[in-house]
This record gives C-alpha cells, sequence and structure tokens, in this order.
C-alpha cells in the first residue's frame, strides 16, 4: 500500500520521474514529470479505465455482452481522441506528446504549461486589465480557430481550469527591464506591447475529454458527397461550434471584473438564467471597462446561436483589432 506523500509508480511510465502532482479530476490525475530520454519535463495525465462495472461483479441484469461493448465503445472513442490530439499541431492548443495504456490506465504524455491554470491568475490578480484580457483572450480564440477550421472539433469545455499558460518573468525571456524598476507590478496584471503582463506569456488550451470530431471527411462529409448532406447536420455543425464563442464570452467576462456573468447558488436558479442569457455588466466593476468590450461580450453572449458571433466575427471586432495597431498619432 503507499502512504499518501509518496509519488506513485505507474507500470508503464518508467521512463519518467514522477515529481509532484498538479491537477486531478473524477477520473484522473495529472503528474509533472521528468522524460529522463529527453531530460525535459512534461505534465502527465492519468485516466482510471471503467471501474469494474455491475455486470462483473452479479449484480446486473444486464446480457454479459453488454458490458463488453460498452468498453469497447469507451476504448474506441478514447483511441480516436486521441488521434485527433495527435494530429493537432498549434502553439495555443497544449500538445500531446506520446499515448500509453496499462490494464488500468490510460497516459496521455502532454507538454506540460508551466504557468498553471488561468484560473489561479485571475485569483491572483483579482481582474485584468484590458489590455491584458485581449493578450489572453485572442490567444485562446486562436486556438478555438485552429480547433473549428483546421481539425473541425468544439472543445465544449472552455473554462479558466481548462485554459494554462507559460509564465514570463520580467527580464528573463523578454530580455526586457521591468519598465516598473518594481517586480511586485508584474503582479497588478499590466499589459506592456512586446513584454507581456501578468506573468502570462502563452495561453494554452488543455483537457479535450469533451471534445468530440463535428465533421470527419471519411464519414459525415465524404468528399463529392456533401450536396447529400442534411440540414440538421450542417445546423448542428454551426450550433456546436458556437458552443465555444458563448464559452469565450464567458470567459472574457471573468477575466475583465473577477467574477463569472452567470452564477447563482441554486443550479436550478442558474440554468435559467444562463437559458435566458440573464447578465448584466455590473456596477460599479463594469463602469471603467470601455463599451467597446462590452459591446464584443454581448455579441458573444447572445442567446441566440444563430446571431451570436462567429470566431471570424470576433476577429473582426474592433475590440480585438486594437491591439493590432499602434495607437493613432496626437492630434
Ligand atoms: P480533467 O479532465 O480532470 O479536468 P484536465 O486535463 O483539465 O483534466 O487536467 C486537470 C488539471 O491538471 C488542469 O486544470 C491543470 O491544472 C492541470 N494540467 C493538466 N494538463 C496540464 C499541462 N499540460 N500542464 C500543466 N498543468 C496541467
Ligand atoms: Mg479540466
Amino acid at each position: 500500500k503507499q502512504r499518501k506523500n509518496v509519488l506513485p509508480q505507474y507500470p508503464g511510465l518508467e521512463r519518467y520521474d514522477i515529481l509532484e502532482k498538479i491537477g486531478e479530476g473524477a477520473f484522473s490525475y495529472v503528474f509533472k514529470a521528468r522524460d529522463t530520454a529527453t531530460d525535459k519535463e512534461v505534465a502527465i495525465k492519468v485516466v482510471r479505465k471503467r471501474e469494474l462495472d455491475a455486470s462483473e461483479t452479479g449484480k446486473s441484469h444486464l446480457h454479459p455482452n453488454m458490458k463488453k461493448k460498452t468498453k469497447a465503445t469507451e476504448r474506441a472513442n478514447i483511441l480516436k481522441e486521441v488521434q485527433i490530439m495527435r494530429n493537432m499541431h498549434h502553439n495555443n492548443i497544449v500538445q500531446l506528446v506520446q499515448f500509453s495504456e496499462s490494464d488500468d490506465y490510460y497516459f496521455l504524455i502532454l507538454e506540460l504549461c508551466q504557468g498553471g491554470e488561468l484560473f489561479h491568475r485571475i485569483v491572483e490578480l483579482t481582474y485584468f486589465s484590458e489590455d491584458l484580457a485581449r493578450h489572453v483572450i485572442v490567444q485562446v480564440a486562436e486556438g478555438i480557430r485552429y480547433l473549428h477550421e483546421e481539425c473541425g472539433v468544439v472543445h465544449r469545455d472552455i473554462k479558466p481550469e481548462n485554459i494554462l499558460f507559460d509564465p514570463i518573468p520580467w527580464n528573463k525571456r523578454t530580455g526586457v527591464d521591468n519598465p516598473f524598476g518594481d517586480e511586485d507590478k508584474v503582479d497588478e496584471g499590466v499589459f506592456i506591447e512586446g513584454v507581456g503582463g501578468g506573468g502570462i506569456g502563452a495561453v494554452k488550451l488543455a483537457d479535450f475529454g469533451l471534445s468530440k470530431v463535428i465533421w470527419d471527411n471519411s464519414t459525415l462529409t465524404p468528399c463529392g458527397t456533401v450536396g447529400y448532406t442534411a440540414p440538421e447536420i450542417v445546423r448542428d455543425q454551426k450550433y456546436s461550434k458556437s458552443v465555444d464563442m458563448w464559452a469565450i464570452g464567458c470567459v472574457l467576462y471573468t477575466i475583465l471584473c473577477g467574477f463569472p456573468p452567470f452564477y447563482d447558488e441554486s443550479i436550478r436558479a442558474l440554468t435559467h438564467k444562463v437559458a435566458r442569457g440573464e447578465y448584466t455588466f455590473l456596477s460599479p466593476w463594469w463602469d471603467p471597462i470601455s463599451a467597446s468590450a462590452k459591446d464584443l461580450i454581448s455579441n458573444l453572449l447572445n442567446v441566440d446561436p444563430e446571431k451570436r458571433y462567429t470566431i471570424e466575427e470576433f476577429f473582426k471586432h474592433p475590440w480585438v483589432t486594437k491591439g493590432q495597431f499602434p495607437p493613432p498619432a496626437p492630434a
């Protein structure tokens, strides 16, 4: 039996030195580890395979074949998922480096994001300046654009816990002196072009557990037969992409003010608010935030998925493009 303070050893992971636990979910642990072959640090997501189900303990009324089917289907889904992730290569997507499995676990060897979760940065900074928020959300959107347009994948679980980042300390990577001459300023969410801010460098989307392929050249829309695809399938693709746009709106709202657009202690009441798109730009927190940022958020948090901003519309919005041009010369 393992003691609490001893890190686990997994058969099949001998190549890695497990250093510390950095994340935990219902069916998974995430560890920081050193790859002894390359001497580089990685993240390892260990996903427990399905527990013995009721049918194996004799408590189920299901035919024994049913159990095998579910397990096989689950495995097929996971392998499909992994295949998709393997083919993803983008600076704003956590890279899957390796995949393996043992009898009891799946192992996903991932690019390590040393900064951890965006969620923790929000807690530390309370809220982000508009420039820092833009720096972050544009990278999130670049990741989403890649998933939607290049991979045909909808993430479906975009939230601050699944947005990771590489840290940039002042001076170190940028070679630029802290313009404030004060290390603490980095923690105030101030963003400076070319230097970064809030300690946040590259932002990366993680956790594809819920993502799914929405189009597949070999099945749904085979080349040359697109004309036969049912409208609801076409429409559904669009709708499902729109769930990520809604989530971008929620994340942008949250990082700008420090609290989420929809909240209630009762799940029922919360569901009701979300379904009706009931949120406000609460005073005094939203008073100093630009009308342009509010306009973008309103277009992302549109309850009608047909009218909600698409990823292309996001990138054309003035609040987003603002960051791409030098400020106008003084008159
Ligand atoms: P779950 O399905 O349990 O939510 P995630 O893939 O979201 O699993 O990982 C859980 C947590 O582990 C993340 O919220 C994050 O804190 C940490 N984590 C996951 N992947 C990485 C990574 N590549 N680098 C750094 N931390 C990670
Ligand atoms: Mg997660």
